[in-house]
């Protein structure tokens, strides 16, 4: 009877796998990254510095989760990435069928046209 080996504890009293904390307290595994971490740093949040620079809404959305305590978890930012982009999609496609749906442009256009129709009628009379 020894279904549970091989499979990690989902908690344990070990050391924070996190470079700069490193305490031995009890840890707790990282569902993305597989690591053990003490409850301050249990949060994935992104590897690698932001653009500091940037105003992209990209770059302040990764700010945000960056500035979170935790640890950079690579699997995580995988998950992230692939998170910010479907949400991007969906924008673009709800922002398509807006688009799509009102035909600003066209209307404003064909107002114009009948604009300077009446125009050139007007500037024959004379
Ligand atoms: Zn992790
Ligand atoms: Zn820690």
């Amino acid at each position: 009877m020894n279904s549970q080996e091989g499979r990690q504890p989902d908690s344990k009293i070990g050391v924070c796998h996190y470079h700069l904390c490193r305490k031995r307290t009890k840890v707790y595994r990282c569902p993305f990254c597989g690591e053990y971490f003490c409850t301050e740093h249990l949060e994935p949040r992104p590897p690698g510095l932001p653009n500091f620079e940037s105003t992209k809404r990209e770059n302040k959305l990764f700010m945000e989760e960056w500035r979170k305590p935790g640890h950079p978890c690579v699997p995580y930012f995988e998950f992230w990435e692939a998170e910010q982009k479907r949400k991007e999609e969906r924008y673009a496609r709800a922002l398509d069928a807006l688009i799509k749906s009102k035909p600003l442009k066209e209307s404003f256009m064909s107002k114009v046209k009948r604009f300077l129709r009446k125009l050139f009628r007007a500037t024959k009379r004379l």
